[in-house]
This record gives C-alpha cells, sequence and structure tokens, in this order.
C-alpha cells in the first residue's frame, strides 16, 4: 500500500496502483475516506493509522462500489466504535437492495456491488456516479474528497466520461446527467485540492476541473443530437 502525505493532515493511500482511500486527521483522531478492496485492505489501513499516531475515529463512504467499501465489515469489526457513514440512499446498496425509487432514473445500475453487515449509524444525502455517491469537503483548506465523482488516473475527468487508460469508473457510472451535475457543485466549491477515488491528488484543480466539465457537456450534446436522430 503506497502512502502520500498531501499535508500534515492528509495521507493518500493507494491499492493496486489505483484504488485510493484517505486518511484525514481531525481533533479527535482520523477519519478514513472509503476503504479499498475486499480482504486484505483493513490491516494495512490500521497500521498506517498506528504508525502516523492516531485511531480511526470514523469512517465516512463516498459510495457503495465494492472498491470502496470492501474492507468496511474487517474495519468495522476490528474498529466497532468508529462511526460509519454513507449516503441514506447507498446504504440500501450495502443491505442488498438493488431497486431504483419511482423518482429516479430508470437506468440500469452500474459498477460492482457487494452486501456488508456493518450497518452505517450516520445517513448522509445526494447522487451522481451512484444513486447516493457524495463528496466530501474539509472546511480548514476546501480540499474536496471528490470519490468517483471525478477521477484523475488516466486524465482528470468527470464520472462517466470514457478515458482509455483507465475505464473502470466511466463503466460503473449509473447516470451521466447527475454525474454533470454534481461535478458543477463541486467546482462551485472553489475546492483547493481534488482528491478522488482513482488518481493521484490535485492541487489547484480548478482549471481541470472546469476542462474535464467542458468535455463531459459536449460529449453529452452528442449523444443528445444521436437520440434525436433515432427519434
Ligand atoms: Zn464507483
Amino acid at each position: 500500500m503506497k502512502v502520500t502525505a498531501s499535508s500534515n493532515h492528509l495521507f493518500q493511500l493507494t491499492h493496486l496502483g489505483a484504488i485510493n482511500c484517505y486518511l484525514v486527521r481531525e481533533d479527535d483522531g482520523f477519519t478514513l475516506i472509503d476503504t479499498g478492496w475486499p480482504g486484505s485492505q483493513a490491516q494495512p489501513i490500521m497500521q498506517e493509522a498506528h504508525k502516523l499516531g492516531l485511531p480511526i475515529v470514523r469512517i465516512v463512504l463516498t459510495h457503495a462500489h465494492i472498491d470502496h467499501v470492501g474492507s468496511l465489515d474487517a474495519l468495522h469489526d476490528a474498529l466497532p466504535n468508529a462511526q460509519v457513514a454513507i449516503s441514506e440512499r447507498d446504504a440500501r446498496f450495502l443491505s442488498g437492495d438493488k431497486s431504483l425509487d419511482p423518482s429516479e432514473p430508470q437506468v440500469p445500475l452500474r459498477g460492482g456491488y457487494t452486501v456488508c453487515k456493518t450497518k452505517p449509524a450516520l445517513l448522509l444525502h445526494e447522487a451522481g456516479h451512484t444513486p447516493g455517491h457524495i463528496a466530501f469537503l474539509d472546511t480548514r483548506d476546501r480540499a474536496v474528497f471528490a470519490g468517483d465523482a471525478f477521477q484523475t488516473l488516466g486524465g482528470v475527468a468527470v464520472a462517466g466520461t470514457f478515458k482509455p487508460l483507465f475505464p473502470l469508473p466511466a463503466l460503473a457510472t449509473w447516470h451521466k446527467g447527475l454525474a454533470l451535475e454534481s461535478a458543477r457543485k463541486l467546482l462551485a466549491l472553489q475546492p483547493s485540492a481534488l482528491d478522488v477515488g482513482h488518481g493521484r491528488m490535485l492541487s489547484h484543480p480548478q482549471e481541470a476541473i472546469e476542462r474535464a466539465i467542458r468535455v463531459m457537456e459536449q460529449s453529452l450534446a452528442k449523444e443528445e443530437r444521436k437520440q434525436s436522430h433515432v427519434a
């Protein structure tokens, strides 16, 4: 597991060169953002927190895809007092319910989901790359933890933009229009850094985000034109 320190309060942990989670130092200990792939991740994540001298006091999940919640149960077993948070919507995927609500776009879910026995204690709200994907803002320095709302591996892109060098987030994106809305919301936060689920951390990311949003807008406009021809 590769560790990249971005400051004295932020550590990116990378597994298999492509799957990130983050240890964020807070007043009471570490917040762990995402839990990586199933199986072997819990031990190295806890060892890293231990080395850095703080306990993991909460685990927050950007969304319920398997490469973000994989080691949740193992971590929860080892750290039963750490508070677990996810969106209320994606919590349903954790419990094995993969139904869509009547109010949601009726398009098939994408990407891998897994059932977890951990019951999150805190439920949050939002949507995009999955029906309940959420991102987090560190209000101390305006770093945004974007999960898969963006990727930087294979190039900076909004979820749903196909990047040949790392296509998995695009293939796993549920709804491109909502993913684009999420991207705009995150840009409006004026982030100082973009810390994503897949790829390196990016500081001063605004221009790169604007470019990625334009690419997504153009590709959606193209798809719409195609669809109106078919209709
Ligand atoms: Zn994902």
